[in-house]
């Protein structure tokens, strides 16, 4: 996909909007913390919607109702940090360590989880030329960070 020059802010609200049925049904509330509100990227925007997706999604689902998970964002001149937070059920270590294998997953086939959003989305980011990690808690809550060039010409 070739790189378009959009905001942050839009991406993350068009995300939001798709992912309104699961905000619904796990009445969960996305709250964004941002110093980049009308700041513009040029990057495979599909590409970072899909990220966003899987990181929020998975959020949502680890967490009890009326949670919320945040999204923050910071954007300098050279990169443009996104971070998605919940204060869900957090990962053990011995299940950190295989997240991002692909079709790895821990949900039944209720949640829907087929175990490629984290390794669709790492494979993602570092084909932006990015990183894309985790820092978890068992019982306090889970971020996945993902960095990002603010600029990329060509996927
Ligand atoms: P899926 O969501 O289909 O299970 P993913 O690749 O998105 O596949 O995630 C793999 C596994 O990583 C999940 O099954 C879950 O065990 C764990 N995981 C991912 N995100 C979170 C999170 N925010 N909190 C707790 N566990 C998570
Ligand atoms: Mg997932």
């Amino acid at each position: 996909q070739k790189s378009a020059e959009f905001s942050i802010a839009k991406t993350i609200r068009d995300v939001s909007t798709l992912l309104d049925p699961v905000l619904r049904r796990y009445q969960a509330k996305l709250v964004v913390d941002s110093n980049a509100d009308d700041d513009v990227v040029r990057l495979p925007e599909g590409e970072l919607k899909q990220v966003l997706f899987n990181l929020i999604r998975n959020a949502v689902q680890a967490s009890e109702p009326h949670s919320i998970v945040e999204i923050g964002v910071e954007c300098n001149d050279s990169e443009v940090k996104l971070a998605v937070s919940d204060e869900g059920c957090g990962i053990e270590d011995s299940v950190l360590q295989h997240i991002f294998e692909p079709f790895f997953t821990t949900k039944s086939e209720l949640k829907e989880g087929m175990g490629l959003g984290l390794s669709v989305s790492r494979n993602l980011v570092e084909g932006m030329n990015g990183s894309l990690s985790v820092k978890s808690r068992v019982g306090q809550g889970s971020t996945f960070t993902v960095t990002l060039p603010r600029r990329i010409e060509e996927s």
